[in-house]
């Protein structure tokens, strides 16, 4: 396909994000007008210096800008702003609609109360869906390294205030050394509830964590799940029981987990029948769109304009929108593809 023609069709698709976190989705202008609230965090306020402190150059310092744009969220208009910035992306690049993991125990172990991130995740999802068209639901995660204490903290949190769009209980944060089994309550008590079990396994550590959060955490999607291809076993079981993976190209490149998107291990995850969505984890900090992601894997791949449709669909199928609203999202995709055209 060429590139032009690539582009346009990648952006005509209606298009569903499931890898999407909160802090790390701040692009340039949101952060501007964070550091111009908040001068005091010593974030630049100029937006060709602020621009240049978000150029991603290693791991290190992109922990430093998330880190920085979390130390300017104080309160419910901070989060909104965050929201509505990320709602305003996300239509630019025709994505309908997207899963955002929130990490409620960072921003109340900040000194965010607990009514002021409800009220702004509350108010950005209404302005992000009546100013922009975009629908929004929101994963809780656990900030895996800060231990079952966190954990514990985080599942009462989702339990309590249960916000409108929670649909599904996460997991983030290192692998190596930090097990996923025990956050087990956790997840047997937010699955119990009807919450969705999507934790990260297999970004930083091999196909053990995945199979753990199979078998431990019931997960229902992998977030990454970059390693499984290292595991037959576990390929054919993900692809068996219709595991999808939250498959993020350009994230696994910039935090060294491979080499490159063409040494990405997505062909091989794909050839062997596992259903892989393209997502993008923390976009603007990484230099990633998923526009870009979709078309950086149709380029490497060489995929047919079906094929990339055939991703979209997969999203759209894993996503936990209810039956009336995948089957509007199908259309939408069926109305630009080859052959429903
Ligand atoms: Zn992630």
């Amino acid at each position: 396909m060429p590139g032009e023609s690539l582009r346009a069709f990648i952006h005509a698709l209606p298009k569903v994000e499931l890898h999407i976190h909160l802090v790390g989705s701040a692009n340039v202008g949101t952060v501007l007008a964070l550091a111009r609230r908040h001068p005091e965090a010593g974030v630049p306020a100029d937006r060709a210096e602020l621009e240049q402190f978000f150029v991603f150059r290693d791991f290190e310092h992109f922990l430093k800008v998330y880190w920085a744009v979390q130390s300017m969220l104080k309160d419910r208009h901070d989060i909104s702003t965050l929201v509505v910035g990320l709602a305003a992306e996300l239509a630019r690049q025709n994505v309908r609609y997207a899963e955002v993991t929130v990490t409620p125990y960072n921003h109340l172990l900040d000194g965010m109360p607990g009514d002021e991130l409800l009220a702004g995740l509350t108010e950005g999802r209404s302005a992000a869906k009546a100013e922009h068209g975009v629908e929004l639901a929101w994963c809780f995660d656990i900030p895996g390294e800060k231990g079952v204490r966190a954990g514990r903290e985080t599942l009462v949190f989702a339990l309590r205030e249960r916000p409108d769009g929670l649909v599904s209980f996460g997991l983030g944060g290192p692998e190596v050394g930090v097990g996923r089994a025990q956050f087990e309550p956790f997840f047997t008590a937010a699955r119990e509830t009807g919450l969705h079990s999507v934790p990260h396994a297999g970004e930083t550590s091999g196909p053990a964590t995945i199979w753990s959060a199979v078998h431990d955490l019931g997960a229902e999607r992998i977030g990454h799940g970059t390693s499984c291809a290292a595991d037959p076993a576990l390929l054919a079981y993900l692809a068996e029981h219709r595991i999808p993976l939250e498959v993020c190209p350009t994230s696994n490149v910039r935090t060294r987990q491979v080499s490159s998107i063409a040494a990405h291990p997505v062909r091989r995850m794909l050839d062997h029948g596992v259903v892989v969505t393209l997502n993008t984890d923390d976009p603007p900090m990484f230099g990633a769109t998923l526009e870009g992601e979709y078309r950086a894997v149709a380029t490497t791949l060489g995929l047919r304009e079906a094929e990339v449709a055939e991703l979209a669909r997969n999203a759209v199928r894993a996503s936990f929108l209810d039956a009336p609203a995948k089957s509007a999202m199908l259309a939408g995709i069926d109305a630009v593809s080859p052959g429903h055209r």
